[in-house]
């Protein structure tokens, strides 16, 4: 894995926040164009070949989070520009909530199994890895998804799996989410995004749709817009 070296300029505001600082807040969840190192990261990965999403429409995204240990982690999210705002505000929100979020790793890290399928994102969800943009269809299908355009997101997915039918048989995605497809409360996993947590409410507040609402599959890691 690749060593993050983090500018001292966004490191300093970030130490001040762990210190209590609440002004340095804005300065650690940052959004830019998608910097020359990241997007060669997703070449033939999540930015796959025949992306029809163009570079400029994409934002590069850091937050810092609370991980499932209680330890603050750095984010990275790549999204589409109309949502960067909408997701930085949601994660300080769920920063200050110290809610936890195992991963957010660009989902480059997990390689791709063609480079036209987009990024592994079976790999990535079964790491519990919080993901958006990835050039791909939905899965088992040849439309393309919310996440091709990075307007869709996937929140703690090991957690909040991708429950469908598939030849008459009911398919949980990842596999290792099936323990959480059924008992769905926190008292599970306090990582199980329910209708009443915060996760939850700042998504439907900033306009979102959550895939845990479907009627004919439930996809409980997805909010898109
Ligand atoms: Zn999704």
């Amino acid at each position: 894995m690749k060593r993050i070296i983090l500018p001292l300029r966004w490191l300093l505001p970030c130490l001040l926040l762990l210190m209590g600082s609440a002004s340095a807040a804005a300065q650690c969840f940052t959004s830019s164009p998608i910097p020359d190192g990241v997007f060669e990261r997703m070449q033939g990965r999540s930015f796959a070949e025949g992306c029809t999403v163009k570079r400029d429409e994409l934002r590069y995204l850091r937050v810092l989070h609370y991980d499932d240990k209680g330890k603050v982690q750095t984010g990275e999210l790549v999204c589409n520009v109309c949502i960067a705002q909408d997701l930085l505000e949601i994660f300080e929100e769920l920063y200050k909530a110290q809610y936890p979020i195992e991963k957010m790793r660009l989902i480059d890290e997990y390689g791709a199994k063609s480079k036209s399928s987009g990024a592994d994102d079976d790999a990535s969800m079964a790491d519990n890895n919080t993901s958006c943009f990835n050039f791909r269809n939905v899965a088992g299908t040849k439309s393309l998804s919310k996440h091709a355009f990075g307007r869709a997101i996937d929140i703690n997915p090991r957690y909040n799996p991708y429950v469908h039918m598939l030849q008459g048989k009911q398919v949980v995605d990842p596999a290792n989410g099936a323990p959480y497809a059924k008992k769905r409360t926190k008292k599970n996993s306090p990582m199980i995004i329910t209708t009443d947590d915060l996760c939850y409410r700042l998504f439907i507040q900033h306009g979102f749709t959550w895939g845990g609402a479907w009627k004919t599959m439930k996809d409980y890691q997805h909010f898109q817009k």
